[in-house]
């Protein structure tokens, strides 16, 4: 528990502390409580290396925890992607560069920086109770100390021996001659079947069997010569194969979210189109997205999503390389530096994409892109945190993927093996919604803590103590 300062913050300074605090999982108490107090000090401005290993410049004291105000900027400029909007470098995908990203900038992106910050304030929140009650939230449901999500692009669904040729003019290009023999001689032999379905039902048999539910992010416009040529829409989500694939999805339980087209980027009425043209497909509700090539417009097109009633955002991850974007992971809210005020929007950022090694680093090994992915999720782990990887259901031997499905198999193996809570990204979204509102507003004569969400959430939360044991359930 911590009790924090209910005043004298900016907006932009109070998104940081709620933020820090909720990854931090501590309890925020009400006024009267005699629990740690958390006070703002002025120190100089750091750059991130330096602030990492001052561990943040927080300073414990009897019953308070007192932290730079300059780590709030920080915290803002990374897990808030305020940086990243102030920036007007731009890929030939008008995407924010890579290497505009702070973290990339100093070679961090594969450490989730801000949330070893907020775990540094856990720690010192907990010296600093001394004999004063301490709790925190249980990170996640059924008692799991972190968590990971299995999510899928379904980018290809007609047209197939085009993606099959295009697969190999990358190959030619780089040189990889031997895996161009494999991947036409199963083309060949799939001619007059549907490798496309093949490779879905291969993904979901690999989810089956591991008895887990993940989510699909689902292109849905009309495609034109245009869309195609660019890499863009090249499907119908009416199309009748588009249909079987999505009912064969939805049949076992996955969720679906949409993947929004290049004109969601120009258009912000394109997201309330597709996503409606979407649930007349699969029904309601859809209610993620996850932009196509990772397009986004940082602050601004968060704004559209959630107007289109989209709840969850999960685009922000690197296009050319794996790690943590946003320093952090787990769930955070967007932020909107220019208007200086939270997006009403959960952004879920996803850690690893098979392709982003191979497409950018050319790395065509598949058995390499799972070892990254683990590498990764052990990270995740040590900070009880959330690993969301992407995988393709192209990625298939026909369409130009040796051994890709063995790596993804794998990769689910692997993960798993650590004991994570699995979920589609939904069920995450509103797990941390609902640890986010644990307020504490007593403790009563013989020590116990009672503690709320405020509202309705569809599960029971914990509180644990000072040593990580379980206490109390939240009301
Ligand atoms: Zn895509």
């Amino acid at each position: 528990m911590i009790k924090l300062p209910e005043s004298g913050l900016s907006a932009a300074e109070r998104f940081a502390l709620d933020l820090l605090v909720d990854l931090a999982r501590l309890v925020p108490a009400a006024p009267a409580l005699d629990v740690v107090r958390l006070e703002l000090t002025n120190q100089p401005a750091r750059d991130l290396r330096s602030w990492m290993a001052a561990q943040w410049g927080i300073d414990v004291a009897d019953g308070v925890v007192r932290v730079p105000r300059a780590v709030l900027g920080t915290v803002v400029d990374v897990a808030g992607a305020a940086s990243e909007q102030r920036t007007t470098e731009r890929d030939r995908y008008r995407r924010v560069s890579s290497s505009a990203n702070p973290l990339v900038r100093e070679g961090l992106e594969r450490e989730p920086v801000i949330q070893r910050a907020a775990l540094a304030l856990q720690a010192a929140t907990r010296k600093a109770a001394g004999r004063r009650a301490f709790r925190t939230v249980a990170p996640w449901p059924e008692g799991r100390r972190w968590a990971a999500a299995f999510t899928h692009d379904l980018d290809v669904v007609s047209w197939w021996p085009a993606f099959t040729l295009l697969r190999i003019v990358e190959l030619t290009r780089k040189g990889a001659l031997a895996r161009i023999g494999r991947v036409a001689a199963a083309a060949i032999a799939n001619a007059g079947f549907d490798p496309v379905t093949q490779g879905v039902v291969g993904v979901l048999n690999h989810e089956a069997n591991a008895h887990i539910r993940s989510t699909w992010f689902i292109l849905c416009g009309t495609p034109t010569l245009r869309t195609m040529r660019a890499g863009d829409l090249t499907y119908s989500p009416e199309s009748t194969r588009a249909r079987g694939i999505l009912a064969q999805v939805c049949a076992i339980g996955h969720e679906i979210g949409l993947h929004g087209s290049f004109a969601t980027l120009d258009h912000p009425e394109a997201f309330r189109d597709q996503r409606q043209r979407l649930e007349g497909i699969t029904g309601p509700p859809v209610r993620g997205i996850r932009q196509h090539y990772v397009r986004i417009n940082p602050g601004v097109t968060e704004h559209a999503m959630a107007g289109a009633g989209f709840s969850y955002d999960t685009t922000y991850g690197f296009p050319d390389r794996n790690g943590f974007r946003l320093g952090i992971a787990d769930v955070v809210q967007r932020w909107d530096d220019s208007a200086k005020k939270p997006i009403a929007i959960d952004e879920v950022p996803f850690t690893w994409m098979d392709r982003a090694l191979s497409k950018y680093r050319g790395i065509e090994d598949p058995a390499a892109w799972s070892k990254d992915a683990l590498e990764l999720a052990t990270t995740a782990r040590a900070v009880g945190g959330l690993w969301v990887g992407l995988w393709h259901p192209n990625l298939t031997p026909a369409l130009g993927f040796p051994d890709a499905p063995r790596a993804y198999g794998a990769t689910v193996a692997g993960v798993l093996a650590e004991s994570p809570f699995v979920a589609p990204l939904d069920t995450i979204v509103q797990w941390c919604r609902a640890r986010r509102a644990v307020r504490a507003s007593a403790i009563t004569a013989d020590g116990k803590v009672e503690a709320s969400t405020g509202a309705k959430v569809p599960f029971q939360l914990r509180l644990e103590d000072a040593d990580g044991k379980a206490a109390e359930a939240t009301r």
